[in-house]
């Protein structure tokens, strides 16, 4: 059996579960995506509506026009769903993923609106983390770290570290 498909957003308050493998993974590269992602492209995958749970906490929703909304947390502003509600189906943001690199998207959707310099990024200059933080500072982020982990928890935020 393979692993299960959760997600959720950064500070851990709206946590979902998709019973069914995604399909159609894609960049969509539209301006409202773009605005709605606060970057240069927002990816999705879908599934039928009934198959995405939402097993903790409840999303915002912004209606971007009439026959779409957005899901997001009213907490931490994570966009989670893409959903055309008069459909079958919904989308679920791949970024918010436990595991964002289980699906490869296949394609860029609204390529008439994509930034022009998105095929050029692969050749800028490449860093690691420690090109821009020194020990210390990763050490305090790591420490203070308020990110929900990549995986399902019983209790959020725990007393404990993760
Ligand atoms: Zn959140
Ligand atoms: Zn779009």
């Amino acid at each position: 059996m393979s692993k299960a498909i959760t997600g959720g957003c950064q500070c851990g308050a709206v946590r979902y579960r998709v019973d069914v493998e995604l399909s159609n993974p894609h960049l969509c590269h539209c301006r409202m995506c773009q605005k709605a992602a606060g970057n240069y492209f927002m990816s999705l995958a879908s599934a039928p509506r009934e198959k995405i749970v939402i097993t903790r906490g409840n999303p915002a929703w912004f209606h971007s026009s009439d026959i779409v909304r957005r899901g997001f947390c009213p907490g931490c502003g994570t966009p989670l769903f893409f959903d055309p509600v008069n459909t079958d189906e919904m989308l679920v943001t791949l970024g918010s993923l436990d595991d964002p690199s289980r699906y490869t998207p296949t394609s860029e959707d609204s390529v008439e609106s994509r930034v022009h310099f998105l095929p050029h990024l692969p050749g800028l200059h490449q860093k690691v983390t420690e090109d821009d933080f020194g020990p210390d500072e990763i050490k305090a982020i790591s420490e203070s770290n308020h990110q929900h982990p990549d995986h399902d928890t019983d209790r959020w935020p725990g007393e404990d570290k993760q």
